[in-house]
């Protein structure tokens, strides 16, 4: 079993860069059917989508832009609840289809809390697109319209997830061993 230490944790292989990529290969596929000629703008959410976003910006097939959004509310390996807004958001986007790009959906606060930061600029829609959901750690009524993968609440990290600023880099994901 693949396993990689980071700092004091050990982490062993739970989705692998394959995995990864064929979903995100058939997300791009729905994205694009669904939101053809709408001229999506995609919202990153930074640091964890980083990866996810550029690996399904450059599989989706159709007029498109992107921006970057920065929010921060974990701390080690356990959610705060306590979110911060890093970097907002410099482009207009009233009347705009928005897709909101996540690298993991957990309590949900930090979608929500996106979520009522955009409605404020009255966008047209905004769709919900992460590559991880922990259904059971979810506190929020939540659509969320794109998941790659639904997880359980174990800690994760890499292909932009980080355990105190490392392993984002990794290009499988890895839960912790307990
Ligand atoms: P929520 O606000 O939904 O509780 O948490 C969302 C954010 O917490 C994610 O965007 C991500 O940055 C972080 N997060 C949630 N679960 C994990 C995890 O298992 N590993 C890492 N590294 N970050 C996580
Ligand atoms: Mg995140």
């Amino acid at each position: 079993m693949k396993q990689v230490t980071i700092k004091d944790k050990t982490f062993s292989i739970s989705i692998s860069s394959d995995q990864i990529q064929k979903r995100i290969a058939e997300i791009a596929v729905q994205i694009t059917k669904d939101l053809k000629d709408r001229n999506p703008i995609f919202i990153s959410v930074l640091k964890g989508a980083f990866l996810f976003s550029a690996d399904l910006l450059k599989k989706v097939d159709m007029d498109c832009e992107i921006s970057f959004m920065r929010v921060s509310s974990y701390s080690g390996t356990q959610s705060t609840g306590n979110i911060k807004s890093l970097i907002g958001l410099s482009e207009d986007i009233t009347g705009r289809t928005v897709v909101l790009l996540e690298d993991i959906v957990d309590t949900g606060e930090t979608v929500v809390y996106l979520l009522n930061e955009l409605k404020k600029n009255n966008p047209a829609e905004i769709k919900i697109a992460s590559l991880l959901l922990k259904p059971k750690a979810l506190k929020h009524d939540l659509k969320i319209d794109y998941v790659g993968f639904e997880v359980p609440n174990d800690f994760l990290v890499g292909y932009g997830l980080d355990y105190d600023g490392l392993g984002r880099n990794l290009e499988d994901i890895y839960k912790i061993v307990e």
